[in-house]
């Protein structure tokens, strides 16, 4: 039974990747931010799943409350380290650049970027000195081609695209694996103001992904079978590309 830290996983493509890991037979630690009571039902659906859970409440753009509280939990167990890391809290807060508050874009980016260096720094050390991690970083189709109204949201994806490719160049040879999944527009709380009508021109497949679709592409690269793919980017966006 491997460990996994799946952050945001009290809803969303968080919570379904929290179900799917459990029945590849992981140890869960369900990371959010403020949301009990989802998280407590994401626990619950993990048992029901077959695995085991814990809760891990930490904001993952508060770098001092990263180092304590998971700090803590990784000082706490040294003898079962985190071997799946799934960096998946994030939040959208569109806007024209123009029209967007300095705050806006400060927050978008500590919790979708400043997130993943801080926390992957922390889960890595054992990672290296077990040679084997998989980290997998949830992105977005809006860090691959850029949408407008997103500049926020876009710059945060996309450097995190860059950070996989280059951090999977420095791990590699000790067994850790670093890559993306770049969902487009899923059904969850996040695109609950989205209408999917207006999109379905768009989009080949004519609807929004579900939250398992994303799950199950995450499990895969959190998976063994998944050990000679590393610095990549998958899509999960019905033929949505450009
Ligand atoms: P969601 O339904 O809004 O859920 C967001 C999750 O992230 C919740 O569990 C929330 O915790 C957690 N979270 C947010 N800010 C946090 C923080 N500062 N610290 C800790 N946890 C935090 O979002 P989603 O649609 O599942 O999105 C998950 C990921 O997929 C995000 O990175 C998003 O950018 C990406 N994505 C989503 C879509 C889409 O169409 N839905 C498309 C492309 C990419 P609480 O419950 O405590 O608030």
């Amino acid at each position: 039974m491997k460990n996994a830290l799946v952050t945001g996983g009290s809803r969303g493509i968080g919570r379904a990747v929290c179900i799917k890991l459990a029945a590849s037979g992981n140890h869960i630690i369900i990371n959010y931010r403020s949301n009990d009571a989802e998280a407590e039902k994401t626990a619950e659906l993990v048992k029901e799943a077959g695995g085991t859970a814990e809760l891990l409440k930490f904001d993952v753009a508060d770098k001092a409350a990263i180092q304590t509280v998971l700090g803590t939990w990784i000082e706490n167990n040294k003898d079962k380290p985190i071997e799946i890391l799934v960096n998946n809290a994030g939040i959208r807060k569109d806007n024209l650049m123009l029209m967007m508050p300095d705050s806006d874009w400060e927050d978008v980016l500590h919790t979708n970027l400043d997130s993943f260096f801080y926390i992957t720094k922390l889960a890595l050390p054992s990672m290296m000195f077990k040679k084997f991690g998989r980290i997998v970083n949830v992105v977005s189709l809006s860090g691959v081609k850029g949408m407008a109204g997103q500049v926020n949201y876009s710059a945060s994806k996309a450097a995190v695209i860059g950070a996989t490719k280059a951090l999977a160049q420095e791990v590699a040879r000790r067994g850790v694996t670093v890559n993306c999944v770049a969902p487009g527009f899923i059904k969850t709380d996040m695109t609950d103001d989205i209408n999917e009508g207006q999109f379905q021109q768009v989009i080949p497949m004519k609807r929004f992904g579900e939250a398992d679709e994303v799950a199950e592409v995450v499990a895969f690269l959190a998976s063994k079978a998944s050990s000679y793919i590393t610095g990549e980017v998958i899509n999960v966006n019905g033929g949505l590309h450009t």
